[in-house]
């Protein structure tokens, strides 16, 4: 087993590497043990509380054994969908514990864990770094007996899945379900094509060909690329950074998984061109570790371009156009999605978010001038600067120029990525998927809206239905509640729980919630959620508190008759808590009646 001083000492005791440097500990030892940590934090110089911190922030790492094969089955309203709780029972079945234990020789430990982005191929699970898909009882059951025979985690992959997964680099169950090539994204593109222009047109060029674009950035927020890039060319300082963050966690988005499987080259030279842009040497490209399966083949990608000189030194023959690119891997925090987040993460920290301002472009990666841009974005801005703005604006729609990737999963007939032009109807795309019957489509994964029927002409674009790219589609026979209670509890699960709006406010309004449907709410209990859910999202301090709110807001709104038919319209006030019930057992082991009123009266 490799000492801890071996591990920090392969990488450089450079505390920004603290996460790479957990993960091999907990590779080699199946956890974190005390005495590592104190190891880590003596020669790193931090203090044990620091090491603790960091790893009881990430789902992926523990102090406690997590088993020599660690599984994390995703928990994610799709898998639910797809049978998640019977292959749940197998694997407790199977393995002799329960979820949230690790068996008692340690060989085995059961875990729930987020949206893994694999929502087109529900249930799946991550085991010890690797994926698998489509998982049933019969493949559970093999599966465990696998573990007890000692047999590696790659060897239990069976079958592979199409495109670069099939790849000796990637070798994974996974399917691309790549189910319409659009005409930006997957418009041939010959490596090189983009540094090429770049270095003809400058960086200044550059920067005003991607803004005579209007490229808005795909993550969701939709900030103009361009501006993003000016403003940080314009920050003074020696440094500056180009990150990209591969840390799609939104549940039910699964695309950029699919952009960096199939054409990751479009992402590295749409970071070279940011980088000569904004004058970094440097870009971080943040993977999440629910796809640390493709850092191999991602590795490999890099060498190739380096070999090629579309990475490196005086790239394109212009001298100081240098720029490389290095993978870190994230540990499982849904937060780490929001840009600030995800910098204190690569810097090898807790993923908080900073307070802004700042904002990254002025201070970012190490306190530099760093341009945070989603996957998407820069393969967008790749083919943008190969080709030109105006053949990127002649797509999609005035506001919204050239196409989005979209992820769509749940009830339909071909779940996949869609490359669509802007200003597609959710009726359009529910029509290509083969979704006829669609009672609900949840757009822009549990942060956006859930739209009913009578929304289905709105169209997807930045000035009407803007999404990062999930979409969710919930036919006739499907609990809407069950689906907002679970997007609830994967935002209280995902709070880092910094402030208290967003930490203490998301338990209170799902108790309010779990009051409604449970029939014993008043009208008084639907004004209040609502005024709890604006409060929520006004005062909390990132994104997700932001938007945390919103499953049961946008339902609330879409769907009021489901509320309605929950409430009680006979009293102004209904107690939460119900005295006669919880008194019944009780009542009922001493032979009393379980009336409180008449118990109390006799
Ligand atoms: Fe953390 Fe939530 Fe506050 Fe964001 S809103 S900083 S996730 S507690």
């Amino acid at each position: 087993m490799e000492s801890v001083k071996s591990i920090v000492g392969r990488h450089r005791k450079d505390p920004t590497e603290l996460l790479a440097m957990i993960r091999d500990v907990q590779a080699s030892r199946g956890h974190v043990p005390r005495e590592a940590v104190a190891e880590l934090a003596g020669v790193l110089g931090l203090s044990e509380a620091d090491v603790e911190g960091v790893i009881t922030f990430y789902h992926f790492f523990s102090l406690t054994p997590a088993g020599t094969y660690a599984v994390y089955l995703n928990d994610s309203i799709t898998a639910r969908m797809n049978g998640r709780t019977a292959v749940a029972r197998a694997f407790a079945e199977a393995a002799g514990c329960r979820f949230g234990e690790t068996t008692a020789d340690g060989l085995i430990g059961l875990h729930d864990t987020s949206c893994i982005g694999m929502n087109d191929q529900e249930p799946a699970a991550v085991i010890n770094g690797v994926v698998f898909t489509r998982l049933t009882g019969a493949a559970t059951r093999d599966l465990v007996a696998a573990m007890k025979a000692g047999t590696p985690v790659t060897e239990m992959v069976k079958s592979y899945g199409d495109g670069a997964n099939q790849s000796e680099l990637v070798r994974a169950m996974v399917v691309n379900n790549v189910a319409k090539r659009g005409p930006v994204l997957f418009h041939p593109f010959t490596s090189g094509s983009a540094v090429q222009t770049a270095s003809v047109l400058k960086p200044e060029g550059v920067i005003a060909r991607i803004k005579d674009a209007n490229l808005l950035g795909r993550g969701g927020a939709g900030f103009p690329t361009g501006l993003k890039w000016d403003f940080c060319r314009r920050q003074k300082g020696p440094k500056h950074y180009v990150v990209c963050n591969a840390d799609e966690g939104e549940p039910g988005t699964f695309k950029d998984r699919v952009i960096l499987t199939e054409i990751p080259r479009l992402v590295f030279e749409g970071m070279a061109v940011a980088g000569y842009a904004v004058g970094a040497e440097e870009g971080i490209l943040y993977l999440r570790a629910e796809y640390a399966y493709l850092k191999a083949h991602l590795e490999s990608v890099l060498g190739e371009l380096r070999r090629e000189k579309v990475l490196g030194k005086s790239i394109a023959g212009v001298k100081g156009f240098d720029f490389d690119i290095k993978i870190k891997l994230g540990a499982g925090a849904y937060v780490c999605g929001e840009e600030s987040a995800l910098l204190e993460s690569a810097e090898g920290r807790r993923g908080s978010p900073r307070n802004r301002p700042p904002f990254p472009v002025q201070t970012g990666y190490l306190d530099k001038p760093t341009t945070v841009n989603n996957v998407e974005t820069l393969a967008t801005a790749a083919q943008i600067v190969a080709h030109d703005a105006t053949w990127f604006r002649s797509m999609g729609i005035p506001a919204s120029a050239g196409t989005k990737l979209l992820s769509v999963s749940g009830d339909c007939a071909r779940p996949g990525v869609y490359e669509v032009e802007f200003g597609l109807s959710v009726r359009e795309l529910l029509d290509m998927a083969g979704a006829h019957d669609a009672q609900a489509v949840q757009v822009g994964g549990p942060s956006g809206n859930c739209l009913s029927p009578k929304e289905f002409e709105r169209k997807i674009s930045f000035t009407d239905l803007p999404t990062g790219g999930s979409v969710i589609v919930f036919g006739p026979g499907r609990d809407l509640f069950e689906v907002v209670r679970n997007f609830m509890e994967f935002f209280i699960e995902e709070s880092c729980g910094w402030c208290t709006p967003c930490r203490a406010g998301n338990a209170i309004l799902l108790r309010k919630f779990a009051k409604i449907i449970g029939g014993k709410a008043s009208r008084r209990d639907l004004e209040e959620i609502e005024s709890w859910g604006k409060m929520i999202k006004a005062s909390s301090r990132c994104g997700l508190g932001q938007t945390s709110p919103n499953p049961i807001l946008t339902t609330l709104k879409n769907f009021p008759e489901l509320y309605e038919a929950r409430v009680r319209n006979d009293t102004d006030f209904v107690p939460e808590f119900d005295l006669a019930a919880s008194m019944a057992a009780g009542c009922e082991a001493a032979g009393r009646n379980p009336s409180f009123k008449e118990t109390h009266h006799e």
